[in-house]
């Protein structure tokens, strides 16, 4: 069924509603069965060239860049309760373009109109401050400015959430922008401009231009007249934007993949570790940049641990957005599906063995969807394929390790450093090992909260800069966020 509410006009560059200049358009089809549902403007460079323009005018111009920041803060609190309001048809229009049940886009919601919210309160809270220059005779201070015009890039897995991430904090800063989503998921950046426009932002200040990256998102990269452009998406298009944005040497700042560790020490309480493990990779069938694809467990537990995992995972049930029954559901596109394909074949071939899944699910339920099976690849060995490449999949890959110190080797053993966990029923030990892995966000007997206030960011190759909380000293400091479940214990979100 076809979203009633969205036009073909849906490109928005300085206040309005245009169809793509080149006339370009793109059908929207839902992941989980095929349907049709909608037909969205396809931008060109001309669409990205006249949206840059007009953040360009927006910002110089200077009304916005020197408003109150208090006033931008109100302004981000309306959105924020806009997006209540609204809840439901967001969440509507998220699973369809991603096939995720819809019970995960109203928890995405939830979090998107936090994120507004925490950033409507951050902005003018903290413009600057006073510096002692220790003479009677000079006054000094630092304060904080917008960078100008940002270009914005964003994935296709948590759609408004990472456009929100990038959003939220430009408005609070007074920057202007040009967004380009996914352009498998357009839907719900219409929705939020609409938002956006409802609760009062200027003409030019915020811009959407829809099309592909090499098209629309290079422009976003290259344009002399963006000063920061902010992506989010896969390792290799980071790289891309790199090279593109460094003749003009603008600000950059990347979220990219990880290949994350789960450390499951032999103390840890064991049912709450399956469930985490199980949590961690196959929610959203493994399509989150954070999810624990690599599981770690010390050579005592792997044999119980691995077979209860493999038990709870050929039980979980596959289905579309709205099936009550379903608990994960589709890839995004039959490409994905294939490139998750050839990552198993891959790993096989090199000699991880293959426990459950590493197929297509059967049954007319599934025919015309992207779906594949929950994946348990067992005795992979360190350095292979299988634990450095990101399958962005629902595959989980097992090692063993012997003692801490050989865990944490293992675990910081990839090129990435995004997100990792440690299970264990020894605080002090939690803690030692959360500090010794090189990666941004480390949970203790947890997987995958996260907190606005709190930093985001990879380490390594997982990225440049980071996104919420508020950075430390720049650019010569990493800022790790350790979380710790005090009262540990199974969620079963998977219900077998
Ligand atoms: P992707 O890199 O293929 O695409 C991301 C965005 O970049 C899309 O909007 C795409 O159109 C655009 N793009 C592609 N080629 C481009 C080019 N040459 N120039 C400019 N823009 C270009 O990633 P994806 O498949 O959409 O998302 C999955 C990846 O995102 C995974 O690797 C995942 O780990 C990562 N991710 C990271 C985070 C994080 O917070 N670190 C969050 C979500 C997703």
């Amino acid at each position: 069924m076809p979203h009633a509410d969205i036009p073909a006009a849906t490109l928005f560059i300085d206040g309005e509603w245009r169809t793509a200049a080149e006339g370009g358009t793109r059908e929207i089809h839902c992941p989980a069965d095929g349907t049709l549902v909608a037909t969205v403007a396809e931008g060109s460079r001309t669409d990205a060239e006249q949206a840059v323009a007009a953040a360009r005018r927006a910002f110089d111009e200077g009304t916005w860049a020197s408003s109150s920041a208090w006033d931008r803060g109100d302004l981000l609190l309306r959105v924020a309760d806009i997006l209540v309001r609204d809840k439901a048809d967001f969440a509507r229009a998220e699973s369809l373009d991603t096939g995720k049940r819809l019970v995960e886009s109203e928890f995405d919601m939830d979090d998107i109109a936090a994120c507004f919210r925490y950033f409507g309160k951050l902005a003018g809270t903290d413009s600057g401050r006073v510096v002692d220059t220790g003479s009677p005779d000079a006054i000094s201070r630092v304060q904080y400015e917008p960078v100008g015009v940002c270009g914005m890039i964003t994935p296709w897995n948590f759609p408004l959430l990472q456009v929100a991430w990038k959003v939220a904090p430009a408005i609070a800063a007074g920057d202007t922008f040009v967004l380009k989503p996914s352009e498998l998921t357009p839907s719900t950046a219409i929705l939020l401009m609409r938002a956006l426009t409802e609760a009062g932002l200027p003409a030019g200040v915020g811009n959407l231009v829809l099309g592909t990256g090499p098209e629309v998102g290079s422009v976003l990269a290259e344009h002399p007249d963006v000063d920061l452009v902010s992506f989010t998406g896969g390792l290799h298009t980071g790289r891309t934007i790199s090279a593109l944005a460094a003749p003009t040497v603008k600000k950059v700042a990347l979220e990219l993949g990880g290949k994350n560790p789960n450390v499951v020490f032999a103390d840890a309480d064991f049912d709450t570790a399956v469930d985490f493990a199980l949590t961690a990779i196959f929610l959203h069938s493994g399509q989150v940049c954070s999810a624990g694809a690599r599981l770690i467990v010390q050579d005592e537990l792997h044999d119980r641990l691995v077979d209860e995992i493999v038990r709870r995972a050929e039980r979980i049930r596959i289905g579309g957005p709205f099936d009550d029954d379903a608990e994960t559901g589709p890839l995004i596109s039959e490409a994905h599906l294939r490139k998750v394909e050839d990552y198993v074949a891959k790993s096989v071939a090199e000699g991880a063995v293959l426990r459950t899944g590493g197929a297509r699910p059967e049954g007319e339920r599934y025919a015309a969807g992207h779906f594949y099976l929950p994946t348990v690849l067992d005795e992979v060995r360190q350095g292979s394929y299988a634990v450095t490449e990101e399958s962005f999949g629902p595959v989980l890959t097992v090692e063993r390790f012997t003692d801490e110190d050989d865990a944490v080797r293992i675990a910081n053993d990839t090129h990435y450093g995004l997100a990792g966990a440690v299970f264990t029923g020894d605080p002090a030990k939690a803690q030692r090992v959360a500090n010794r892995l090189r990666h941004g966000t480390v949970w203790i007997n947890d997987f995958h909260p996260y907190l606005p206030q709190a930093e985001w960011g990879g380490f390594k190759q997982s990225g440049i800069g980071r996104e919420l909380g508020r950075a430390g000293l720049g650019e010569y400091q990493e800022a790790k966020h350790v979380y710790q479940n005090l009262r540990p214990g199974p969620q079963n979100w998977f219900s077998g």
